[in-house]
């Protein structure tokens, strides 16, 4: 089999195995690898430690055997005296070798198992290593003269004992290298598979959503690391969506209400009119009422349209002439107010210039007149005020009337949201007018606040930025 598709192969299983043993395999791996550099470090540090230290004491037992040394007939011997002869037992029992050889290698004099060191001549002061009776001896060697009587004083040690301790350090890694990756396979498992268990939650929760039903949550109680971070986070984003979900059916059923109305009163009123042959006149009034409500359908279908769109839309702003454009607009209006005796107090700063979409801010400060008018009573006042505030200016509209109330308040800027559905129907409004101008002062960051109690005065404040 070529040698890429066994690899493929490989690399496929290695996906589809799960995060959790992937993650456990990478972590056995690291620590084996770090396990291992640690292991040849410490074998290395401790084999020149030991090596170190026997010479060490090789020269220590140098110094002192030179203490030792008296001259005897051409040779240089050790001198038996009652201290001399307690420092070379101690230093015999510490398994030290120590010998005196001419300058041609023969043996003058020793202490401990000296014979066993095979006979050679040294060339230069210092160590060799040497191997005899299947021994490995380290042998420090020093020239010596003593009353013009020249020779050799080696002193040796087996290296046996350092390369025991060495080889014993070396079973106790090979026997404990699979065993701690054994303990630290299954902690790794047991590690990986409790920081993954909240993602096994997140699965079956994300897989128990569907299109109709998203009210399951993660509800993650544990410590708020990145994968409880990632739990709460999902949860919050089901909630936004859940909110979104509800307000498109909300939607969906009030929009399906308000086209049925007209189309039942519409549907009605064309039965009535068949039921029998009719005057003229008759048919004339049936028409003029079915235009109304027709009328009314055009108005929903428009608002809602129109609604779709300032949700989809990017603002692309201009300068708009803000207090040109507030005056222009309480003069169409004014006629409209004139019909019911209805007083318009104008107070607009001069030269008032925003960023924005002026056909929306119209439509927006349309909507608001146009209800100040509808729901003011004859004889009632209507004032428009500007305010500059920080870093924006406030355009504030207060009507007299009927008020509304604290619990209507909360909800006044809700899609099809109506005070009193027969009142405001018969006024022809479809309850988005509201709505539209909220979409709009948000579409140009800034926001739409209503103040208002029963038979008390109903205050409408636009907030718009400067830029
Ligand atoms: P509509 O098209 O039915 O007027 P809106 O969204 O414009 O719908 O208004 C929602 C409700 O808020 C209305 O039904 C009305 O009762 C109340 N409302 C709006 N503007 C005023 C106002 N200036 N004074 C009193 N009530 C108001």
């Amino acid at each position: 089999m070529p040698l890429i598709r066994i690899i493929n192969q490989q690399q496929t299983r290695f996906n589809k195995m799960t995060l959790r043993v992937r993650l456990t395999a990478w972590y056995i791996l690291l620590l084996g690898v770090t396990l291992g550099l640690f292991s040849v470090y410490l074998y290395g540090l401790l084999k020149h430690n030991l090596s170190r230290q026997m010479d060490r004491t090789l020269e220590v037992t140098v110094s002192e055997t030179l203490n030792l040394l008296i001259e005897q007939q051409g040779k240089i011997k050790l001198k038996h005296t009652l201290g001399s002869d307690s420092v070379i037992h101690n230093l015999t029992e510490a398994g030290f070798v120590v010998r005196l050889t001419s300058r041609d290698g023969n043996v003058w004099d020793g202490f401990g198992h000296y014979q066993l060191l095979p006979q050679f001549v040294s060339q230069e002061i210092g160590f060799t290593n040497i191997k005899a009776q299947d021994k490995l001896w380290r042998i420090y060697s020093l020239k010596i003269s003593l009353l013009n009587t020249q020779g050799w004083l080696q002193v040796s040690q087996p290296l046996q004992s350092v390369s025991k301790t060495l080889d014993h350090l070396l079973a106790l890694m090979l026997l404990s290298f699979p065993l701690v990756l054994m303990i630290a396979a299954c902690g790794g498992l047991f590690l990986a598979d409790r920081a993954l268990s909240p993602i096994e939650r997140i699965i079956r929760t994300a897989e128990a959503i569907n299109q109709d039903e998203i009210t399951c949550r993660i509800n993650y109680q544990g410590s708020l690391d990145e994968v409880g971070r990632l739990a709460n986070t999902l949860d919050r984003m089901l909630d936004r969506l859940q909110t979104a979900l509800d307000h498109e059916r909300r939607f969906t059923a009030d929009a399906s209400h308000e086209l049925r109305t007209p189309l039942t009163v519409i549907k009605g009123r064309i039965g009535v009119t068949l039921s029998r042959l009719r005057s003229p006149q008759e048919y004339v009034n049936t028409l003029q009422q079915l235009d109304q409500e027709v009328d009314r359908l055009i108005r929903l279908a428009n608002g809602l349209l129109f609604l779709t769109r300032l949700e989809q839309e990017s603002l692309v702003t201009q300068t708009v002439e803000l207090s040109h454009l507030l005056e222009i607009l309480v003069e169409q209006l004014a006629p409209l107010a004139e019909t019911k005796n209805i007083e318009i107090i104008q107070n607009i700063e001069l030269n008032l210039i925003v960023y924005g979409h002026a056909d929306y801010l119209t439509s927006l400060f349309l909507n608001l007149l146009d209800n100040a008018i509808k729901y003011t009573p004859n004889q009632g006042m209507i004032t428009v005020t500007t305010a500059l505030v920080d870093k924006g200016v406030n355009i504030v509209f207060t009507n007299t009337g009927l008020g509304i109330s604290p619990q209507d308040l909360p909800h006044l800027f809700e899609r099809f949201y109506r005070v009193e559905e027969a009142r405001s129907r018969q006024t022809g409004g479809a309850g988005l007018g509201l709505a539209i101008a909220y979409e709009i002062a948000r579409l140009h960051q800034g926001f739409i606040s209503v103040d208002s109690q029963p038979n008390q005065i109903t205050t409408f404040t636009v907030n718009l930025p400067f830029q």
